[in-house]
């Protein structure tokens, strides 16, 4: 069964640590918002300057072309030390925005600043449907996603294209190539049933099964 919401405006709020975090996290996914009627897309990027910053407020639009992304000068690799400035960030930000679905990196995430930002989401957004997604990694961190988004044949190989494109700074990196973003996403696919897809985790869903609507 295919869960899905059933009408109404999808506000989807995009939190990253990083440059790239969001679009390698969930870029599939968002290009497959991109003809959906009545979504929003916002970003929210804590680290980034100079060139990465750049990169960070051109990337998102290139995957949901109504995008809006606000791009945050914090440390990078040190956010547990600015715990405050992070926590402020955000509940600034939740005064601004208010999101029906928060698309935010894993909790268990082995990168200290992604698993801080996705551990802080919850404290923030209380009742609001969270995924968390995956982002690989040298440190061998990833896991079995328990919700998954299909993403068409197209709009995964449209995604990698916009990677490159959006993230010079990052694609002499010896991990970043066309192999492994596809290959994570069709491994996600065949664990899903599709060809490819984007795996997510969520702590809490509260299904509304007694809300459909007879045809
Ligand atoms: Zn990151």
């Amino acid at each position: 069964m295919t869960l899905a919401p059933t009408h109404g405006r999808l506000s989807v709020l995009c939190l990253g640590a990083h440059p790239d975090d969001i679009e390698i996290g969930c870029g599939g996914t968002l290009l497959g918002l991109r003809r959906t009627p009545d979504v929003t897309v916002t970003g929210l990027v804590l680290t980034g300057e100079g060139e990465r910053k750049q990169e960070a407020e051109s990337a998102l639009p290139r995957f949901f072309p109504r995008a809006t992304v606000e791009v945050l000068g914090l440390p990078d690799g040190r956010l547990p030390g600015h715990w405050d400035a992070v926590k402020s960030a955000l509940e600034s930000f939740a005064t601004r925005v208010d999101p029906t679905l928060v698309l935010a990196p894993r909790v268990d995430d082995a990168h200290q600043d992604h698993r801080l930002l996705g551990r802080l989401v919850s404290t923030v957004w209380r009742d609001v449907l969270t995924l968390h997604y995956e982002i690989p990694k040298w440190d061998g961190d990833l896991r079995t996603p328990n919700h998954y988004v299909h993403v068409s044949g197209e709009n995964a190989r449209l995604k990698v294209e916009l990677l490159h494109k959006s993230f010079p700074s990052q694609v002499d990196r010896d991990w970043w190539d066309d192999e492994l973003f596809l290959g994570l996403m069709r491994v996600r696919g065949v664990e899903s049933r599709s060809s490819y897809a984007e795996g997510f985790s969520a702590h809490k869903v509260v299904l509304g099964l007694d809300g459909r609507r007879s045809a």
